[in-house]
């Protein structure tokens, strides 16, 4: 395809057996580069017949172990040992994993949100329009690395959303649990609409195209944590063998798994006014209804007291504002609960 296309290209061949790393081009044209393109990484490795797993990471740009362990997936993953197809986007708003930011400082458009995109309303809704259109409809099974970017630190969790379909929901559950870790969170598609539309994630996408969709948030404050990346590599090679993927390698025990959920807005905890969050529940911790979150503390007015904020619910501290100034509305942390072990 000429360089000269006005919409996303790529040089791979998708039904090509071995390894392709190559280029999802974006093309943006600006005075310094009038028939550019954005070159987003994108790998294919393939062999013979059998389930495509796609797996995406830097959908937010400020997250970065599955934007590392898909790297090195890349890197690593032998063609011969691949049955089907690996689809792997590392670093899918490239323009904001290369910023460093959340959202895309081309449109400010946030990759998460745009979906389904109107291509017309600029190159994150382009992305969006792509991924949906060209790369979902070949997934069965989905993947989106996410951790908690600038602002939040989570405690690395896995997750799968079910639909309500017997046989969909348990490969969904039998691919987190190979995945792994301490905790899985289960989310309930069809109460948020991402069968039908309603959702504007990725994950909404995938299930629009009848892909499983699996997720995770994996730490958090723009920094890679040791720990956690090493859970995604193993979970990403552990999903793959779950998968049917890469039959001849085995998947490593990841030790019990804390089944969670977190649907209801009152797990949510708000910055009341502007000023500094000064915590007091810790990550990882065990709260009550009522006990204090944290403090908000004005720096222009020491003569006031502390703005104190308590938790609206009971459950685990899942994830926690890494950033400390806050404007009111800004999220301090959530709970999460525990759930039921699934009967399909
Ligand atoms: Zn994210």
């Amino acid at each position: 395809m000429s360089v000269y296309s006005t919409t996303l290209f790529t040089e791979i061949d998708f039904e090509r057996d071995g390894k392709q790393i190559g280029r999802l081009n974006l093309p943006y044209s600006v005075t310094r580069s009038a028939y550019g393109v954005i070159p987003i990484p994108l790998a294919v490795v393939k062999n013979g017949e059998g389930p495509t797993v796609f797996l995406m990471a830097g959908n937010h740009g400020d997250e970065y172990e599955g934007q590392i362990a898909l790297g090195n997936l890349i890197r690593d993953l032998d063609p011969e040992t691949v049955t089907g197809r690996v689809i792997i986007l590392p670093s899918a708003n490239l323009p904001a994993a290369r910023a460093g930011v959340r959202v895309s400082p081309l449109d400010d458009a946030n990759l998460n949100r745009v979906f389904p995109a109107d291509p017309a309303h600029g190159p994150t809704h382009e992305i969006a329009d792509y991924i949906e259109h060209h790369l979902m409809p070949m997934a069965d099974v989905f993947v989106d690395l996410h951790s908690g970017g600038a602002s939040l630190d989570y405690v690395p969790f896995v997750s799968a959303s079910f639909t309500g379909n017997a046989d969909h929901d348990r490969k969904a559950f039998d691919l987190m649990r190979a995945f792994g870790g301490p905790y899985g969170q289960v989310w309930n598609a069809v109460d948020i609409g991402a069968t039908t539309g309603g959702s504007r994630t990725a994950g909404g996408a995938a299930l629009r195209n009848g892909a499983i969709e699996i997720g995770g948030e994996f730490g958090g404050g723009a920094v890679v944590h040791r720990d956690h990346l090493h859970l995604v590599e193993r979970g990403v090679r552990n999903l793959l063998v779950q998968a049917g993927v890469t039959p001849g390698a085995t998947i490593q025990d990841t030790g019990p798994m804390r089944l969670m959920e977190a649907n209801g807005t009152d797990l949510f905890s708000l910055a009341p006014d502007y000023g500094v969050f000064v915590p007091v529940a810790g990550l990882g911790e065990e709260v009550s209804k009522g006990d204090l979150v944290g403090t908000v503390q004005n720096l222009e007015h020491p003569e006031r007291a502390p703005i104190e904020v308590t938790f609206r619910a009971s459950g685990l501290l899942i994830c926690v504002r890494a950033i400390g100034r806050v404007e009111p509305g800004d999220c301090l942390g959530h709970l999460a609960v525990d759930a039921n072990e699934p009967q399909f």
